[in-house]
């Protein structure tokens, strides 16, 4: 199976940014893992041809979760090339679809009284963003171990806590993984994505200890890109970075109360996360 990481280039809020989705090709199958922000097709395209594809030879689509970033252009790829089929865990196929609101979307709802003043209009733009992802019905649902035939090679790895339904793919004949938001790179280090939004950091944790398990040459990352050095030295440290914020989860639930059940708590969590 060939692996092409596609380098999509835009800039937000004045900063440049990169997001890393990949074509994976087998055969007459290509699927591209997660598409980027309403609009992106155009970018999507470019960053194909640089590698010599097409995107009208698409014929899939895979979501690794509902956050914008992911799933913002599916719905005009999904128009542009109609043969593709997109696919999505079971758990993130009604986001997907439709027929459940956004937790994204829930979690800014919820969060938006208890910010600072001055960040509530980004706020309520994130959230008309949030609003205007267009819905896409899903073609295969992902309830196995591994993408269905022909594209039975990739191995499906849940990796909740970023979102419930999130998947990474793992190759391993070639020993790479595409860990989507499992992992982000940060300053050349891995961390979790987002933690102040994280929905479970346990559980994110926990997903980061179940990557360690994996033989990895390649890590590729949507934040970041692609990883080759010290995989399993760098997964390592991160895990161990958040293992004072276990610790006191534990002792918390000594106390019998739930410090991380509400995602207000994430937002603290940053604050922890920056004294390190
Ligand atoms: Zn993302």
């Amino acid at each position: 199976m060939d692996v092409f990481v596609l380098e999509v280039k835009y800039s937000y809020q004045g900063a440049d940014e990169v997001l890393y989705p990949v074509l994976l090709r087998q055969e007459e199958e290509l699927l591209l893992v997660d598409g980027g922000y309403a609009g992106f097709l155009p970018l999507l395209q470019e960053a194909a041809a640089r590698h010599g594809l097409s995107l009208a030879n698409l014929t899939g689509i895979l979501i690794t979760h509902h956050d914008i970033d992911h799933i913002g252009a599916l719905h005009e790829l999904k128009a542009a090339f109609p043969a593709a089929k997109v696919y999505a865990s079971a758990l993130e196929a009604p986001y997907v679809s439709g027929q459940r609101d956004s937790l994204r979307l829930q979690q800014a709802e919820a969060l938006h009284a208890s910010l600072p003043e001055e960040q509530k209009a980004w706020a309520v733009r994130f959230q008309e963003m949030l609003k205007a992802v267009r819905p896409v019905a899903v073609d295969v649902i992902l309830t196995g171990n591994e993408m269905p035939a022909p594209l039975s090679g990739i191995e499906l790895i849940p990796t909740p806590g970023h979102m419930p339904g999130h998947v990474s793919l793992y190759l391993p004949q070639s020993k790479t993984l595409i860990a989507a938001d499992a992992v982000v790179v940060e300053q050349g280090e891995l961390e979790l994505a987002n933690p102040a939004f994280t929905l479970d950091l346990e559980q994110a944790l926990a997903s980061v200890r179940k990557l360690q398990q994996l033989e990895v040459d390649r890590l590729i990352c949507y934040h970041g890109g692609l990883v080759e050095k010290a995989i399993p030295e760098k997964l390592k440290r991160l895990v161990e970075k958040y293992a004072p914020a276990q610790q006191t989860k534990a002792s918390a639930d000594d106390q019998e109360t739930d410090t991380y059940s509400s995602p207000a708590c994430y937002a603290h969590r940053k604050e922890f996360r920056e004294g390190f």
